[in-house]
């Protein structure tokens, strides 16, 4: 095993949206950048599918839409949900002020894929799959570089910024000793796949029944499924044996009764642990944190892929033009988190609430269920489905792309 040595101007840690998307800004501006992802590729299914309109429209200003949109995808114009009997329509994206008024559905790995695909078109872009950040080097109190594990053997990594977009589980967040708010939730999410059948119904979104939470993502030939559990309570639902989950899967579900067989044991089903939390400190000299590494995201809403990205656009709107002056102080650091903390700190608020009140509530109820008042005010006056569209869609200060490309 041999140890090698590198250096760049931004090494950045992950390679999911925040990582994949800062790292394609920074070497289209020319600013020569490292990402390091620690799988060999990006095909996990435990990713969200969610390409929310205002991505398309960064897409759009980074001329790259129209060759996106010639991907296989589904377009959700609108989105609801069956809770008891009764379907609610939440979101109409039809209105929005944008060019794509529709979610776009397409499995994370072709999108990271094709975000891939484009900055490696850009000499000042390199991306290491299989390197493992471990460890930060710090030299009086500024991070100048990370550590990493490579299949070759160690990697050193000296940069002017590192940049942690590992995930909710960040382990530069943890070595760089940023202290961590935990939100917490209520919930966890039991991921698993059944085959899709040409009769099955389009796209399918969540079914809220006596204490069940239920979604499913059409991945063409089979069902994503997240089947919404209370905290900690996986061995619970394993201890009364896989054929009682089976049948809930089929109560919840009537037409996937013919292949919950599929699940043949436990191993078919992951345990998927949500957490909420945030950085009270974004960053500290030579290190910022960015996306879930920042502020891990609840699924509800299905909007962490958008502030993940969000993310990366500030920080390349406020970052680039430093670098190519020469300094990257921290205060420009914190002017990435002032940017970004009040929209993560609002969607946070709103993912609680509903984690709590209607979740929690859900998870705990043995009675029957009917749309609480908020959601039959919905079906009543259709124009208000535009506010959950806008923030769904859009979410709170849309960032724009204004990091010109490198010649
Ligand atoms: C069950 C579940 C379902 C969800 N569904 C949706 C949805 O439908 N829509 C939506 O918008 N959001 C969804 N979310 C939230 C969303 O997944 C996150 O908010 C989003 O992925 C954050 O993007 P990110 O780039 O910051 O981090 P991530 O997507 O977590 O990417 C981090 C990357 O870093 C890599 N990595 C980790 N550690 C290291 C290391 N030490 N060195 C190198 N690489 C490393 C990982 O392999 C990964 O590729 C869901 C979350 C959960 C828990």
């Amino acid at each position: 095993m041999e140890t090698s040595e590198i250096s760049v101007g931004c090494c950045i840690a992950g390679g999911g949206p925040a990582g994949m998307m800062l790292g394609f800004l920074l070497a289209r501006a020319g600013i020569p950048v490292l990402v390091l992802e620690k799988h060999r590729d990006f095909l996990r299914d435990f990713r969200g599918d969610t390409i929310h309109p205002s991505t398309l429209e960064l897409m759009h200003e980074l001329g790259i839409l129209e060759e996106f949109l010639q991907r296989p995808h589904q377009e959700t114009r609108a989105l609801g949900g069956q809770i008891g009997d009764d379907f609610v329509q939440i979101a109409d994206f039809g209105h929005l002020p944008t060019r794509c008024r529709f979610i776009a559905f397409m499995p994370q790995w072709d999108f990271l894929d094709f975000i891939a695909e484009h900055a490696k078109r850009y000499p000042a872009f390199q991306l290491k799959m299989e390197t493992e950040a471990s460890d930060l080097f710090v030299e009086n109190g500024r991070v100048t570089g990370l550590r990493a594990t490579a299949p070759e053997g160690e990697l050193q990594v000296r940069a002017d910024l590192v940049v942690g977009a590992d995930g909710r589980h960040s382990t530069v967040r943890e070595r760089a000793g940023l202290e961590i708010i935990d939100v917490g939730a209520p919930m966890d999410v039991l991921w698993m796949r059944l085959s899709r059948r040409p009769k099955d119904p389009g796209q399918t979104l969540g079914r809220f029944d006596i204490g069940r939470v239920f979604v499913m993502l059409n991945r063409d030939d089979y069902w994503q499924c997240a089947f919404v559990i209370p905290k900690g309570g996986f061995d619970e639902i394993k201890g009364r044996g896989l054929e009682f989950f089976r049948d809930e899967i089929a109560r919840l579900a009537p037409y996937l009764r013919d292949r919950t067989a599929e699940l043949a044991d436990w191993s078919d089903v992951k345990l998927l642990s949500v957490a909420v939390d945030r950085l009270r400190k974004w960053s500290r000299p030579g290190l910022l944190c960015i996306g879930d590494a920042a502020h891990a995201m609840s699924p509800v809403g299905g909007v962490g892929i958008n502030l993940a990205i969000q993310d990366a656009v500030a920080a390349a709107n406020i970052l680039a033009p430093r670098f190519k002056e020469g300094t990257v102080s921290e205060d420009d650091l914190q002017a990435v988190q002032r940017r970004r903390e009040f929209p993560t700190r609002a969607t946070q608020a709103m993912q609680v609430f509903i984690q709590n009140r209607v979740i929690g509530r859900v998870l705990g109820t043995t009675e029957k269920l009917s749309p609480p008042m908020p959601l039959r005010l919905l079906g009543q006056m259709p124009f208000l489905t535009r506010i959950p569209a806008r923030l769904i869609g859009m979410g709170i200060r849309p960032e724009h792309v204004r990091t010109p490309a490198a010649a």
